[in-house]
């Protein structure tokens, strides 16, 4: 087409109406940069061919004539139609079968060549090919050559497939125009293809090589500018002067002697790296990754104890109140005897409360404080705060960073511990601005907890089980996914659990609820009879998802389990399996959902966090579980974040292309990263 630019409206294209017009905009795409930019949802390899006298049963391709076809209703499912078509070569024939597709036959012309690929398997008696896609072929086109690797788009009611190939191949002239995003020398060093070139081969793939090598270059790409931003943002965060807080282990030795147990290998080796970083006058900024009850908490308390010792302030922070108050409680029970005054800060505290507590703050009365985000209000002014401790969150945001450095002048040192382990190579592409230490072993002792996945029908035994274990003084959750009954939702709800159980089977047992919708000394005397052991069952939402420790607490119920992701479910599963008890975790769910029901499989095969993030990546993607996908920070649409080879070469890379200040000559690369940090720097 002449006169085509990449600016240029869908609609100005051939064969682009109305409806057209319309349909190619729910899928997102108005420009001709939109059209080239959308990618193909995969690609079907017509390019090796099976004769048929030849196949085998798995996913063939097969290249015939077509003798018969015919379309009638299924003899056995009334419902069901099958089409059916006999396809010859020179070498035989074979049964072609497609499911509920009647417009199969109006595509399939008898006499007409096609390519057909499907999976060629054993089914009601017949060996034959099932669903198959066609891709129609002149006679004497040659296997292998262009055209053979055909790409398949996502479609609405109005736009197929094969129209979007068409109006592609109108407006592939433009490819060269569009802006290359990696540097020149980057491209040529990796041996990658221009930008331009990789789309032009997802879309009209000229072999099956250079189609892997064109997403292997838009894959690397991704990757590349997600590293290179972080790696942008420790180098600011590294020219930050920080204050050294020496490394003292005889001034650690009261702490660690006035342990009740030793600390594993890992703790030992994780605490002794973070003292090290805190040694620095760099500002440490390192990210503690641990399994659910791996003992954080401990490590993190002992750089703070060190800092404390230096002279320096500590300030912890937690996600919920009801998390700051627990470590208050074993903060104080480790530190106060050691001569540590421990403070908590959290919005619910009266304005008089509160301006005692930051008076303290600055006049250094206190040396520990912990808090919720309200411990970053500009009034908390800190007299000499060495440290910050992150618990239980992913991410700690630069302008958060900037407030802290407000509070304390000089740029404190950063330890954030994760809510949700995930594996060391996704750590590098999500949190790259971090240094990684991994808390791989749990205290010794621990025993499994057992996870059962409950339909309806096996909730009375459950009960029953219940009832036993409370008979022998245990302690149990139930979770559930709202706080008031929904009747559109079908989904349980605090409230309406409460009345069944404290009316029903459980009436003679001792009931609570707690949420987020009660007040702040509720929920904190509620909890408080929790740990004394005065409540048999606590009915809650997620409030109690993170870092909560009763060790009695042995029985976690979650009601509505498909409403969790993985990680959720890891983390209240967490909430047990902490004392001396046997563990269990009961999912409740009447899913039929079978993604559901694998996810929800996967947490009964195993304990490991680690596993489970890997399992849950695979099956979701990173975007969901990151909870990133509305930042596009993971929207990663060729990269396979598992993909640990990839991860590591890409990380050099950016390492490299960082460090040869070759960066400002690419403004275009530079408002990239821009826009870049500024997300992924959002919490
Ligand atoms: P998490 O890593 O999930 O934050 P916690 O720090 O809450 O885990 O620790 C879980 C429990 O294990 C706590 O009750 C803690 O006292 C205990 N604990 C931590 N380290 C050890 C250890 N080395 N040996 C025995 N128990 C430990
Ligand atoms: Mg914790």
């Amino acid at each position: 087409m002449v006169g085509v630019k990449l600016s240029t409206p869908l609609s100005d294209l051939k064969g682009v109406g109305d409806v057209v017009s319309r349909g190619l905009g729910r899928l997102g795409l108005h420009t001709v940069q939109d059209l080239l930019e959308f990618f193909p949802r995969r690609w079907d390899d017509y390019s090796e061919v099976s004769t048929i006298s030849q196949i085998r049963p798995g996913l063939v391709t097969v290249r015939g004539r077509v003798e018969h076809v015919a379309h009638r209703r299924s003899f056995r499912n009334r419902k069901l139609s099958v089409t059916e078509a006999i396809i010859a070569d020179s070498t035989g024939t074979i049964r072609a079968v497609w499911f509920n597709q009647p417009f199969i036959k109006a595509q399939l012309k008898e006499g007409e060549t096609y390519a057909l690929r499907g999976k060629f398997e054993f089914k009601s008696n017949f060996l034959s090919l099932q669903n198959p896609v066609i891709e129609p072929i002149k006679a004497d086109q040659p296997p292998g050559t262009h055209g053979h690797i055909i790409p398949t788009y996502k479609e609405n009611n109005a736009i197929t497939s094969k129209l979007i190939a068409k109006l592609v191949a109108q407006v592939l002239v433009c490819v060269d125009e569009l802006e290359d995003g990696m540097p020149p020398e980057v491209l040529r060093q990796e041996g990658l293809m221009s930008y331009g070139q990789s789309i032009r081969e997802l879309h009209q793939p000229t072999s099956a090589a250079m189609l892997q090598a064109a997403r292997d270059r838009l894959a690397f790409e991704e990757l590349f500018m997600l590293m290179v931003t972080s790696l942008a943002i420790k180098q600011d965060i590294q020219t930050e002067p920080a204050r050294a807080i020496e490394f003292d282990v005889t001034k650690l030795r009261p702490a660690l002697d006035s342990l009740k147990f030793s600390l594993t290998g890992a703790q030992k080796k994780t605490a002794w790296v973070i003292l090290q970083d805190m040694g620095r006058t760099k500002p440490m900024n390192r990210l503690l990754e641990g399994d659910v009850g791996s003992g954080k908490t401990i490590v993190a308390l002992l750089a703070a104890y060190m800092a404390n010792t230096q002279g320096y302030q500590v300030a912890l922070m937690v996600p919920t109140e009801i998390l700051a108050r627990q470590h208050v409680v074993s903060a104080s029970k480790l530190l106060e005897p050691l001569g540590v005054s421990v403070g908590l800060l959290v919005g619910s505290l009266k304005p008089s409360e509160k301006q005692t507590v930051k008076a303290s703050i600055a006049s250094h009365a206190i040396q520990l404080v912990i808090g919720t985000h309200a411990l970053l209000e500009e009034s908390v002014v800190f007299a000499n705060l060495g440290l910050v401790i992150i618990d239980e969150q992913h991410r700690f945001g630069v302008s958060q960073r900037r407030l802290l450095k407000a509070q304390s002048e000089v740029m404190p040192h950063v330890l954030t511990m994760t809510a949700t382990p995930i594996p060391r190579s996704l750590a590098l592409v999500v949190y790259g601005e971090l240094d990684v230490s991994i808390i791989d072993e749990l205290p010794p002792g621990r025993q499994a907890i057992e996870t059962k996945l409950v339909a309806a029908d096996g909730r009375q035994a459950m009960e029953a089980h219940i009832d036993e274990l409370i008979d022998q003084g245990q302690q149990v959750f139930v979770v559930c996914p709202l706080i008031d009954q929904s009747d559109t939702l079908g989904l349980k709800s605090v409230q309406a659990e409460f009345t069944r159980l404290s009316e029903g089977v459980f009436a003679h047992r001792r009931l609570e609820v707690l949420h987020g919708k009660l007040k702040a000394a509720e929920k904190e005397h509620i909890m408080a009879e929790f740990v004394a052991g005065t409540i048999d069952i606590l009915i809650a939402t997620t409030v109690i998802e993170v870092g909560v420790d009763i060790p009695n607490a042995s029985i976690m119920v979650i009601e509505s389990a498909e409403r969790f992701g993985l990680a959720a479910l890891h983390q209240l599963r967490g909430r047990v399996g902490r004392g001396a008890h046997k563990s269990y975790c009961y999912l409740m769910s009447e899913s039929d959902n079978p993604m559901t029901l694998k996810r929800l499989r996967a947490m009964e095969r195993t304990n490991d966090g680690f596993r489970l993030s890997q399992i849950d990546l695979e099956m979701r993607g990173p975007g969901e579980i990151y909870g990133a996908r509305q930042h596009g920070v993971l929207d990663l649409r060729m990269a396979n974040v598992m993909d640990t080879k990839l991860v590591a070469r890409v990380r050099s890379s950016a390492e490299a292309f960082l460090s040869s200040g070759n960066m400002l000559k690419y403004p275009h690369i530079l408002k990239r990263l821009n826009k870049l940090k500024a997300i992924t720097t959002l919490d």
